[in-house]
């Protein structure tokens, strides 16, 4: 059930901070409303849905106008803004219904024309559909309930038999003008109804205030759940914990498909070095239970439950079923190739109907089913793979609802074409480059720590996903605060048997692969060699070099699966080759882990893995505190910021510089085998 999570309290609060001008108000508390609904990924999905209010409002002159509010076209309900929801003169949009027909060029820009502030957001598509009807107050949204009767084939019927005369439904149009004008004409024909169901697309409610606009929509959505509960005898419920042989199925085969997607993607970008996709799996119990169907390869070739899904997830999965899986990877390439030319033969075929003026999109899948290991959404990054995994989730339940229910028929292909290629969806994606580091699964490990964590923001900064190794676990949870949702991370002793392995399994479930280590992770032990300790010796060992080795070799080879190169960097130190007084300990490990880079360089080469690290010297981090700072500057007679400005720019080498170096080296794509100093000057360490 879906709760209603109204709080007058809280609407209370919308309403007071807009101030005192009415329009305000009632805009502000929209936008509560909104944010309600989308919050609730069981109503409203990325993006989807949309909401508004009429107000009126005064021009230049004094004069009231009445306007529609609604919200910008791509942005998220969840976390949207009375300024996201730009203002339209009501009475242009009003005479345009006296048309016969509208382009999309045309509606856009006599939207556009009549925006209170020319420089807000583009209204919705579906603005007309708001305009036509009378009440203050409409909420859309593609709640997962209503999908899966909105694509049943007795549709109408199921409707009548839920709802009684309460709602209407509307045949399936693309958003825009055709919609607005049809929804409108059902609408007048029974103007008491508090609702209208788009066929294969969504549900609006309205009323004259937000409240019960919003009420409306929470009622008939769970009106539908329970009526799909007594037919099923199922609830419809959010995933749970992925059964761990699915997860180890998973962390062996995702590689292996992400490398395959890489190598065709870059085939149809013609870029060699082209980067894999991010992947979200998804493997709880709802996805479990959805293979155990018998109808599952029938039910992947059915379409998605509702248009606006096809731009972030494709009109169909690639499926993998338990045959194919055991076959290897020759089989999964076939199985992807066969998906490329199934979309191309879409496209060519769709295209030639519209007049052959579209340019095909990456063909390659965005969403995968695999048998008995889940679902997985594939993207550009790792916002774009959850998203499709999202996505694709909600399309699983409504389409198994709907199926077991009667049917699930949602639009067919020409309609769908006509979206994924329709230029107003287009725009809802990102038309910008590509962000350098987007598509790269970076792993940090002591990605706690000073360094670690300047060098992981410096790569995400840059569109990496970022995964975080670190020993504590309070130093990585605070650590991975500083990103967002796409990131992750475990705490663990990298210096553990089977440490490396572990971590690089985690990587690989939450973002399929692996692209770039930086293994950085290190800590440093004092004194003089006659007098130390074995014990510390081997314990220094075992940070500063075993680990660097376990963590190297658990990466490579998911390079080798996936077979699209990869990258080792290393934290190594000016200690490798200017040994400092009692640091023995650190530097003979650090001296092992210099000689291992350019061994690895050697022998992982032809496999088109690079190998760099960095020598860094004195900088603040956990292995250089400001306690051990200020005993040093004692020691030499000078304050603390002459001893760290002590090389040969009289500057301090922060760990910001270290992970711009990093970045570097990760940059530059044609070198390998090197080491980057990065220590402001210091003519003794020069390498040479
Ligand atoms: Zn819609």
């Amino acid at each position: 059930m879906v709760a209603n999570r109204w709080n007058d309290k809280e609407a209370n609060k919308y309403r007071v901070h807009a101030g005192d001008d009415l329009a305000d108000q009632a805009l502000a508390v929209q936008a509560y409303a909104s944010r309600l609904l989308g919050a609730d990924q069981a109503l409203v999905q990325h993006g989807g849905g949309n909401t508004s209010c009429k107000v009126t409002r005064k021009d230049l002159f004094g004069a009231d106008i009445p306007v529609l509010h609604i919200k910008g076209s791509g942005h998220d309900l969840a976390l949207i803004q009375p300024a996201e929801m730009p203002a339209v003169r009501l009475q242009p949009l009003l005479a345009l219904r006296t048309l016969g027909g509208l382009s999309d060029v045309d509606m856009v820009n006599t939207v556009r024309c009549n925006m209170l502030d020319a420089s807000g957001p583009t209204p919705s598509v579906e603005i007309l559909l708001h305009a036509y009807l009378p009440h203050a107050f409409i909420n859309h949204t593609h709640a997962t309930a209503m999908l899966a009767i909105a694509d049943l084939p007795n549709a109408a019927e199921v409707v009548q038999e839920i709802f009684g005369d309460k709602v209407s439904v509307v045949p399936f149009y693309m958003p825009g003008f055709d919609l607005g004008k049809a929804a409108a004409e059902v609408y007048d024909a029974n103007p008491d109804v508090e609702g209208l169901l788009l066929l294969n697309h969504g549900h609006f409610t309205f009323e004259n205030d937000a409240k019960s606009a919003y009420d409306l929509m929470i009622t008939h959505v769970n009106m539908v759940a329970d009526w799909l509960g007594n037919k099923t005898g199922k609830v419809l419920k959010p995933s749970g914990q992925a059964d761990p042989m699915m997860q180890a199925k998973a962390i062996e085969m995702m590689p292996v498909l992400r490398g395959i997607l890489g190598d065709r993607r870059a085939q149809f970008l013609n870029m060699r070095d082209a980067p894999m996709p991010v992947m979200d799996l998804r493997a709880g119990g709802n996805v479990q239970e959805f293979f155990e169907r018998s109808d599952v390869e029938d039910l992947a070739k059915r379409g998605v439950a509702t248009p606006d899904h096809v731009i972030r997830t494709k009109n169909f999965p690639l499926v993998l079923n338990a045959k194919t899986l055991a076959s290897g990877a020759g089989a999964i390439s076939d199985a992807v190739d066969a998906y490329i030319s199934d979309y191309t033969d879409y496209f060519t075929r769709n295209n030639a109907r519209v007049g052959g003026h579209k340019i095909m999109l990456n063909p390659v899948p965005d969403v995968a089913w695999v048998q008995d290991v889940g679902i997985i959404g594939m993207g550009a990054n790792g916002a774009a793979a959850r998203i499709a995994a999202d996505l694709a989730e909600q399309n699983i339940a409504a389409m198994s609802n709907g199926e077991d229910c009667g049917g699930f028929y949602p639009v067919g292909e020409a309609d769908l074409f006509d979206m994924e290629y329709w230029s107003l969806e287009q725009a809802k994606l990102s038309s910008h480059k590509p962000a350098r580091f987007a598509g790269h699964v970076v792993m940090v490990t002591g990605g706690g720590g000073a360094i670690g964590l300047a060098t992981a923001q410096a790569f995400a900064a840059l569109g990496a996903n970022i995964f975080l190794v670190d020993l504590e676990e309070e130093a990585l949870s605070k650590a991975l605060n500083t990103f967002g949702p796409d990131h992750d991370g475990i705490a663990l002793d990298i210096t553990a048997d089977g440490a490396a392995d572990q971590a690089v399994a985690a990587c690989i479930a939450r973002f399929g692969g692996l692209d770039v280590l930086v293994s950085n992770a290190g800590a440093a032990w004092t004194g003089e060699m006659i007098g130390l300790d074995d014990a510390l010796l081997r314990k220094s060992f075992e940070l500063n070099f075993f680990a660097h080795q376990t963590f190297s070799k658990a990466s490579a080879q998911v390079f080798e699966t996936q077979s699209r190169g990869g990258q080792l960097l290393y934290n190594v130190s000016k200690q490798a080759v200017n040994p400092g007084k009692g640091f023995g300990a650190y530097g003979l490990p650090k001296a092992a882990t210099f000689f291992l880079l350019r061994q690895l360089a050697l022998e992982l080469g032809p496999m088109g893995v690079r190998v760099n690290g960095i020598n860094a010297d004195r900088i603040r981090s956990g292995l250089l505190d400001d306690e051990f700072i200020k005993e040093r500057a004692k020691a030499r007679g000078i304050d603390e910021g002459t001893y760290m400005a002590g090389n040969l720019i009289r500057r301090e080498v922060e760990a910001r510089h270290v992970a711009d170096a990093f970045v570097a080296l990760a940059l530059s794509e044609r070198t390998t085998a090197h080491v980057m100093t990065v220590d402001g000057g210091n003519i003794e360490a020069a390498l040479r």
